[in-house]
């Protein structure tokens, strides 16, 4: 396996080849099993707290696409929840799939969602840079929002209109003036876990931050997502149909509820 991705010859099953943490004890996603998750009063509200001027580019980077912030300063942060200070909001990106059944990485009683939002903060308190805290069992905290099929999201719409334009692995595109907590249910109740990035490096370095209510998606803007381009400039073309991670064994870990 050269690089790992998500089909048969280099995808999931095959992550660990190359990158052995695939199998370790801390690894997400995971299928949340609602009634062994753990009430914990003391668990705060979120406070998503973003200046929509920190946004600055979308991209293609062949897996996903994302939207990049300038994380050189306290902009825009995540704070409470099962948090310990601010984490400073990184990127946002999407995992989706080949149709409209399946896309999300969690699972919710075995149950998929046609896609999922993972909104990235990184410990800056605690820090230096986001490589280092990617390293650390604090470094990182992961808001995942499941997008389930409905109506046509017009919040979404501001990503989903500037695909397009990124069509091709490594295309970028300005994108700013843009808040992610639009994207965002009404209610922030959560369930939240210990658990790692969800493609290689795979490390376990997550406090992941699941949010319990789903925002709408429709089937045309899910279409947007498998019509971006896993390859490049000059290469034969392949669409990115799936860009999930199936759960993986929980091993003890607790999930807790706010
Ligand atoms: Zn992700």
């Amino acid at each position: 396996m050269m690089h790992w991705g998500y089909d048969e010859h280099n995808g999931p099953s095959r992550w660990k080849e190359l990158f052995p943490l695939a199998t370790g004890d801390r690894q997400s996603p995971i299928d949340i099993q609602t009634e062994t998750t753990k009430y914990d009063p003391t668990l705060r509200p979120l406070y998503p707290n973003y200046d929509p001027s920190s946004a600055k580019v979308i991209l293609n980077n062949g897996h996903s696409t994302s939207v990049e912030f300038d994380d050189t300063e306290n902009k825009s942060v995540l704070s409470g929840g099962p948090l310990i200070g601010n984490y400073r909001l990184r990127q946002i990106h999407f995992h989706w799939g080949p149709s409209d059944d399946i896309g999300s990485e969690h699972a919710v009683d075995g149950t998929k969602f046609a896609a999922e939002l993972h909104v990235v903060h990184w410990n800056a308190d605690k820090y230096a840079s986001f490589v280092e805290a990617a390293g650390q069992p604090d470094g990182l905290a992961v808001m995942a929002v499941f997008l389930q099929v409905g109506e046509c999201n017009s919040q979404l719409k501001k990503i989903t209109d500037h695909l397009d334009a990124i069509k091709i692995k490594g295309k970028r595109h300005r994108f700013t003036n843009f808040d992610p907590s639009c994207l965002l249910p009404h209610s922030l109740d959560y369930w939240t876990y210990l658990g790692s990035l969800t493609s290689p490096p795979l490390l376990e370095s997550v406090i992941w931050i699941i949010l319990r209510e789903p925002i709408s998606v429709c089937s045309e803007q899910l279409a947007k997502f498998r019509n971006l381009l896993c390859t490049g400039e000059g290469e034969a073309a392949f669409c990115m149909l799936r860009n999930f991670r199936p759960p993986q064994p929980l091993r003890g870990r607790e999930v807790r509820r706010n």
